[in-house]
């Protein structure tokens, strides 16, 4: 498909006039201006050129652009449209851009945990430099003076490959950030974003960036002293709404075994469901009993519909 073109206005029959060589009403306006277009909108006129033809004795004449009828004059802009367009997107392009910055320099001068920052390696932790020498830092502490970062033992060649981990919520898995920390002076943290070592300064929202997690949700407070048990249950929820159902199915499994009522009923689930543990319906029966034992009624539920499909009850 051919986007960009150059085209040739219309002839404008509808303005005739008398014609000075053969007296015959067939002297009409013709439209030779050239533009660049794209696709069908003009961007810039590379010649506007107006002559007056005859269509009878064939005897033409140039015209000037200013003789040229109200409404064609008018509607002249008509060949900048492209270009207007092309210079309001470029501005709102670069104010996008300036905003962009500010707000990164606003979290560097107002740093909060899990600020997630990339980075330059070599230049940031003072390792040796490799083809793949970009890595991800994240805030884990900071006071008046310094700021703590977690550095990712990934490296990346490019820039799409930190974006992937994030979307494919990589940050949260365990033994991707190294477990040793960095701690760094703010100054030199101003420096080394300055210098374009830090080249990109990101804030999760809603514990994510790119649609991954990269941090977990922070614990919630427990409803009342009974649900302190829940813990490890609560940890399970954690991992299991970012997907990690392994770690999930082990947090379950460990509040199922020290008497949570609620983490017996989410350890039936995953076995009913085969998710982070192999299917197992029996087990899940095995769990769902113990719960209801506890007098969990939403248990005494799930174990009705599993029993209605399954045989493993009788
Ligand atoms: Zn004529």
């Amino acid at each position: 498909m051919l986007l960009f073109n150059v085209s040739q206005s219309m002839a404008n029959f509808s303005c005739v006039r008398e014609c000075p060589h053969c007296q015959h009403n067939t002297y009409h306006l013709v439209n030779q201006s050239r533009f660049l277009r794209f696709i069908i909108l003009p961007i810039i006129p590379l010649k506007l050129r107006y002559l007056f033809e005859c269509y009878q004795c064939g005897q033409s004449e140039r015209t000037s652009l200013i003789k040229q009828p109200f409404l064609e004059l008018i509607s002249l802009p008509k060949y900048v449209i492209g270009l207007i367009f092309s210079v309001l997107l470029a501005l709102y392009g670069y104010q996008q851009y300036i905003e962009n910055l500010q707000l990164q320099q606003s979290y560097v001068d107002n740093p909060k945990a899990y600020d997630t920052y990339l980075i330059v390696a070599d230049k940031f932790t003072g390792e040796a430099w490799t083809l793949t020498n970009l890595k991800v830092a994240q805030v884990i502490k900071f006071n008046k003076d310094t700021i703590t970062f977690q550095v990712s033992n990934y490296s990346y060649k490019r820039n799409n490959g930190i974006t992937m981990a994030m979307r494919t919520s990589l940050l949260v898995q365990s033994g991707y950030f190294s477990h040793s920390h960095l701690t760094l002076p703010r100054k030199q943290v101003h420096t080394l974003y300055n210098q374009g070592v830090i080249y990109e300064v990101l804030r999760p929202k809603a514990y994510s960036l790119y649609g991954g997690f990269v941090m977990f949700p922070p614990k919630p407070k427990p409803l009342y002293q009974g649900l302190k048990l829940d813990d490890n249950n609560q940890q399970g929820v954690n991992y299991y709404k970012a997907g990690l159902y392994i770690q999930a199915a082990k947090s379950f499994t460990l509040a199922a075994e020290s008497g949570s009522q609620w983490g017996q009923l989410n350890l039936a689930q995953m076995y009913r469901d085969g998710q982070g543990v192999a299917k197992n319906n029996k087990t899940a029966l095995f769990w769902y009993k113990k719960s209801m034992a506890q007098g969990n009624k939403k248990a005494r539920h799930e174990l009705a519909l599993l029993c209605k499909e399954s045989t493993d009850c009788k």
